[in-house]
């Protein structure tokens, strides 16, 4: 580990869902990525010695901000979301917006506006820290539903997040991972770096741990929602002849119906 590299815990909330503790050491300064719930996380801070001092919200569904106001009552700490969804997530104290900096002790995380699954959905890049918080954009080998933006939005979206150094580990809101590798495997059959990661994901699953974080290079290799150009995935799953976008949507599509 560099310096840099982030201390980040894993709080398994709700059904499916992770928040995410990030810790720096050196300031105590401590950022919750994404809190569906208070109670998980108050019981790994207290665990971990650990004071939170930060939220970073991905998007305003609720399953990402039911426990703002409750640790913000508890801790003191500082929200920190989109602008544009300035009035839809609980508590909101710092809006920020694309290229803005968000300074978690020694640690910065640049914000990335991703459109698609909301339309004010950002996502947290540490970039020293070679760690990305996702949210509902990019799931491992998997990408949001489109609830508040377009396909376009989400294709463009995806498309500057798979451009990341490939050792940057992704961290998403959702273990899906399992059933996402099922549904992937239907469109890129032939694909070897996927049938590694789908092999090594029911590993994982079935010895009860989390399939998260995978690497962007992981991901560029075997996600098909990042894949929508790829020439082998477009024969294997009959849709060579759809623009990059068409495909992109036509791969969403399919899943929604998987
Ligand atoms: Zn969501």
């Amino acid at each position: 580990m560099s310096m840099a590299d982030l201390d980040v815990h894993l709080v398994p909330a709700l059904d499916d869902n992770y928040v995410f503790l990030s810790h720096d050491a050196a300031t105590g300064a401590c950022a919750a990525v994404d809190p569906s719930q208070s109670a998980p996380v108050e019981a790994a801070l207290d665990r971990l010695g650990w004071k939170l001092t930060h939220i970073l919200n991905t998007h305003a569904h609720g399953d990402h901000t039911g426990g703002n106001l409750d640790l913000k009552r508890k801790y003191g700490c500082k929200v920190v979301g989109a602008g544009k969804d300035a009035g839809a997530i609980p508590g909101l104290d710092i809006p920020v917006g694309e290229g803005d900096t968000v300074q978690i002790g020694a640690s910065a995380a640049r914000l990335m506006e991703t459109p698609g699954h909301t339309s004010g959905h950002v996502v947290y890049w540490f970039e020293d820290g070679q760690a990305l918080f996702s949210g509902d954009a990019l799931f491992s080998l998997g990408c949001g539903r489109l609830f508040g933006g377009s396909a376009a939005q989400m294709w463009a979206s995806l498309s500057r997040l798979r451009q990341l150094p490939g050792e940057t580990k992704v961290y998403c809101a959702h273990e899906y991972t399992l059933a996402n590798a099922k549904f992937a495997l239907s469109v890129d059959p032939h694909n070897q770096a996927l049938q590694r990661r789908a092999g090594a994901v029911r590993a994982l699953r079935a010895a009860g741990k989390p399939a998260i974080p995978s690497t962007m290079a992981e991901e560029r290799a075997a996600n098909p929602f990042l894949r929508a150009d790829n020439e082998d995935l477009r024969k294997a799953a009959g849709i060579e002849n759809l623009s990059a976008v068409e495909a992109f949507a036509e791969i969403r599509r399919r899943k929604d119906r998987f």
